[in-house]
């Protein structure tokens, strides 16, 4: 299969996300956070828990409940490793939920590298 990739990188599915879907550790925040939005979009809630810090980590997030929400597109914004164990990725994601107008969310996002690098919490601009 050679599909694009849903993060919107320009590259195949092959060839970006699916190895970080498949276990490979991402090797920054940007990476993770890309990966972490193609995991939306096709719906791979194991990889989104994998990948969220333990200590602000959902139970769980019934994506596959909630099946209205339909991702349209990414964009990343700024991307600053703010240390050597922290970074901040910024970014605009549409979506639509339920059928009505296409919605935006524009959020930093926190990440931290432990042993690989973890999604810790977001706040909406
Ligand atoms: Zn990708």
């Amino acid at each position: 299969m050679s599909t694009s990739c849903p993060c919107e990188s320009g590259k195949t599915y092959q060839d970006c996300c699916e190895p970080y879907h498949q276990g490979a550790p991402t090797a920054n925040a940007e990476t993770l956070m890309r990966s972490r939005y193609s995991a939306y979009v096709l719906g791979l809630e194991p990889y989104l828990l994998a990948t969220w810090h333990p200590d602000t980590r959902p139970a769980a997030l019934k994506l596959n409940e909630d099946d209205a929400t339909k991702w349209l597109g990414l964009s990343i914004k700024r991307f600053e490793k703010t240390s050597q164990t922290k970074a901040i990725v910024e970014f605009v994601a549409c979506y639509k939920a339920g059928g009505h107008k296409a919605e935006r969310l524009h959020e930093v996002s926190q990440f931290v590298l432990t042993d690989r690098w973890y999604y810790i919490s977001g706040e909406i601009e």
